[in-house]
């Protein structure tokens, strides 16, 4: 019996700092999971066309209130029968998803694919940034461990967030002797497309050369030894896509998330 996994889309993108757009991609990433040129088969073996119920979008407006109605959905996602997969939106809407999925769940570890680390105090005066969100989350504990993986951005600033956090950063200048990870707790993936390198997925806002191709990234996925609780997929960008190539490498992340699901559930 397969495990069901609700596809819910988070199109949010008011917490963005350079440009807006990402709240488009909640929609654009899942038309690509069921676009004809693939079908829904993981590399690891699992049909995910028996699996996969799309509960569509948040209805969400451009209010404070934004983030309690999401956080308010992972409450709901994170105690149902089945294991969410959130599509944003910017990467903003991580704080109130996993501080809902802490209270639904219990705890776990983040396993946050990233160029930037997103851990500044507030970015422009604004404490709920998509600059910011693992503040937020280390400050209220609602994450036991947060593991950061392809950071290549970071900023004094961030690096002394990252001291007073204890938060364990694999940086892309270090590939090449990066541990395996292990983990202890069930894991929660939060994966922001420009942690890959924008020549492997152009459609993002912050273009940030050096990073992941897209196979290192479902390496790194594939090799998750813990029951996956969840996961939100961010910062897909249409506006800055081309020929739709990003759309497809969010739907094939999706999809190898959706099969490691099924592959570590108890
Ligand atoms: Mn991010
Ligand atoms: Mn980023």
């Amino acid at each position: 019996m397969s495990k069901r996994i609700s596809l819910i889309g988070v199109p949010l993108d008011t917490n963005s700092s350079y440009m807006r757009g990402a709240a488009s991609g909640a929609s654009v990433a899942v038309e690509a999971l069921s676009c004809d040129s693939a079908n829904l088969w993981t590399e690891t073996g699992y049909d995910m066309s028996v699996v996969f119920d799309d509960k569509g979008l948040l209805e969400l407006s451009e209010t404070p209130e934004a983030m309690a109605l999401i956080e308010q959905a992972a409450v709901e996602a994170g105690t149902s029968d089945a294991t969410p997969i959130f599509v944003g939106g910017d990467h903003s809407i991580t704080y109130p998803l996993v501080k809902g999925m802490h209270q639904a769940v219990g705890e776990f570890t983040v396993l946050h694919f990233d160029a930037h680390p997103d851990c500044y105090d507030e970015f422009e005066g604004n404490r709920y940034s998509h600059a910011s969100p693992f503040s937020r989350i280390m400050e209220d504990g609602v994450c036991s461990r947060l593991v950061s993986v392809g950071i290549r951005t970071a900023s004094g600033h961030q690096r002394e967030q990252r001291e007073r956090f204890g938060i364990e950063w694999l940086e892309m200048k270090d590939f090449a002797s990066w541990p395996t990870l292990s983990f202890d707790t069930p894991v929660y993936i939060t994966f922001d497309m420009d942690a890959l390198d924008p020549a492997h997925a152009p459609g993002v806002a912050h273009h940030e050369p050096g990073g992941l191709s897209t196979r290192q990234a479902l390496d790194i996925i594939h090799a998750i030894d813990a029951p996956i609780i969840g996961a939100d997929v961010v910062e897909l960008n249409p506006d800055r896509d081309i020929n739709g190539v990003t759309g497809m490498v969010a739907a094939k992340i999706i999809r190898e998330i959706a099969g490691m699901i099924q592959k570590n559930a108890r």
